[in-house]
């Protein structure tokens, strides 16, 4: 843990504040993943359901209460090797908004993740075409790590548009989207390139000198970077770097594999687990040592600090879990800040007005404002809030072919408040709803380490 003082006008919401996370249990007696005990908090209020984006655009998803409280009592009911899940669960999103809508705190994305992993591997015919294109959307990583040997062909291909319209017709996957450009040189790349973990140390030892702070400041943090910012977004885990450093933190890159949250997603409970075990491992061995586990995406935060804890028992898990925290959040709650901001201003390209898009993943971790609230005291740039609607990406659902215009009906809303607010580009922390900010409305999307990078180091 570092060992600065929380700065005193940011006040951190739960779940983590550093502060030990206590994961909630909803298997508090039971060793089979008997849910009851959740189910029996639902009164009933149907809050979850008037949230749920897909509910609201889908009359045939019969929303959240059904998914989680109600279909576990019928499971209790019936005779539990007979009880089938209704396969509508593979219809949810998993943005988690209903987890956030529950003023009874049932655990519904948890109940989701659990029935949909049960879906999967008991009732999903493994040798159906769905079974494969979400097994191959869930395991991004692995195609990720094969197209960044060949970059410049695989962005080629993935965007040649006679091969796109096969993979819609043979694989469910929509040619409505653009595939991401890789980088031609990975984030993990760079980092070794740049002197990785001792380069950081002998940088952040010159910034502590800069700043006056002892040389032997415990400042250390391991980036959790996800695979979108090593193969797709590289600029992204670059500014995290630069920023943490000019903090005076030294900065590790441990092994890691996919956070698992496209995994979560398609019911891939097996995937999603041996990939948490690399994670956990190496990170828990550096928490051990006196790092925090710092990540650029909020999806992957979420993963490390709610969903692995309750999915999965892993040694390590909840060291690691109430050590996480998302990348701005750390540095609002160890650093100055805000002050350093008020201080700064942005020039060049970066001078702009954003339309910020806050992620359902954010949100659950009380970060909604966050960057509102500290870029309105940067000069030279303008951020507007585009409002509280999902994006309707989350993840992999919106490369779904069948799934594509329920994803863009729910992003609308986003793209007519984007549109509606000043200037032409976009701001977010997570890169699939930043893809979709694009896809809806053309323009380019920035991730805010790249303004704080911008304000406060180049
Ligand atoms: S996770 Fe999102 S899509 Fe799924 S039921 Fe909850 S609110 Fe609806
Ligand atoms: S919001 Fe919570 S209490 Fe209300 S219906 Fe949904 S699960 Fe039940």
């Amino acid at each position: 843990m570092s060992d600065s003082e929380p700065h005193s006008d940011f006040d951190p919401v739960a779940p983590n504040a550093g502060e030990d996370f206590d994961p909630v249990d909803v298997f508090p007696d039971s060793d089979d993943f008997d849910l009851r005990p959740g189910a029996d908090s639902c009164y009933k209020c149907s809050a979850c359901d008037t949230n749920c984006p897909v509910a609201e655009v889908d009359d045939d998803f019969p929303g959240p209460k059904f998914q989680g409280p109600e279909q576990w009592r019928l499971k209790q009911q019936d005779d539990e090797d007979d009880h089938e899940i209704d396969d509508s669960v593979m219809d949810c999103s998993n943005c988690m908004r209903c987890d956030d809508a529950c003023p009874s705190g049932v655990p519904l994305s948890q109940m989701h993740n659990t029935a949909r992993g049960e879906y999967v591997s008991e009732q999903m015919s493994k040798t159906s075409v769905e079974y494969w294109r979400n097994r191959v959307l869930a395991n991004y990583r692995a195609s990720a790590w094969l197209a960044s040997k060949v970059p410049r062909v695989a962005n080629f291909a993935m965007n040649f548009g006679p091969a796109r319209w096969a993979m819609e017709k043979a694989f469910g996957i929509t040619s409505e989207r653009d595939f991401p450009e890789f980088a031609t040189e990975t984030f993990r790349e760079w980092w070794e390139r740049r002197g990785a973990a001792a380069g950081s140390r002998e940088r952040a030892r010159e910034r502590r000198e800069v700043r006056g702070l002892p040389a032997d400041a415990d400042k250390r943090v391991a980036y959790f970077h996800g695979c979108y910012s090593n193969y797709n977004t590289p600029e992204v885990g670059k500014a995290m770097v630069r920023v943490y450093e000019h903090f005076g933190y030294e900065v590790v890159v441990p092994e890691q594999k996919c956070s698992g949250t496209p995994m979560f997603a398609n019911g891939m409970l097996d995937d999603a687990r041996r990939h948490a075990e690399v994670n956990v491992s190496s990170m828990s061995d550096l928490v051990e040592q006196g790092y925090d586990a710092i990540a650029s995406c909020t999806s992957c935060s979420m993963a490390l600090r709610q969903e692995y804890p309750e999915l999965f028992d892993i040694d390590g898990i909840e060291d690691v879990a109430s050590n996480t925290f998302e990348s701005v959040e750390y540095l609002r709650i160890h650093e100055d800040l805000r002050g350093e901001i008020s201080d700064a201003d942005i020039g060049g390209d970066l001078a702009d007005e954003f339309a910020y898009h806050a992620p359902c993943h954010a949100r659950n971790q009380g970060l909604e404002r966050q960057a509102v609230e500290l870029f309105g005291d940067l000069d030279g740039v303008g951020v507007t809030d585009v409002g509280n609607s999902c994006s309707g990406i989350s993840g992999t659902y919106g490369w779904k072919a069948e799934k594509y215009d329920t994803s863009m009906k729910i992003g609308d809303e986003m793209f007519d408040h984007m549109e509606a607010a000043d200037g032409e580009t976009g701001l977010t922390e997570c890169p699939t709803c930043a893809m979709q900010m694009e896809h809806g409305t053309g323009y380019e999307i920035r991730h805010p380490l790249e303004l704080l990078d911008a304000a406060l180091v180049e």
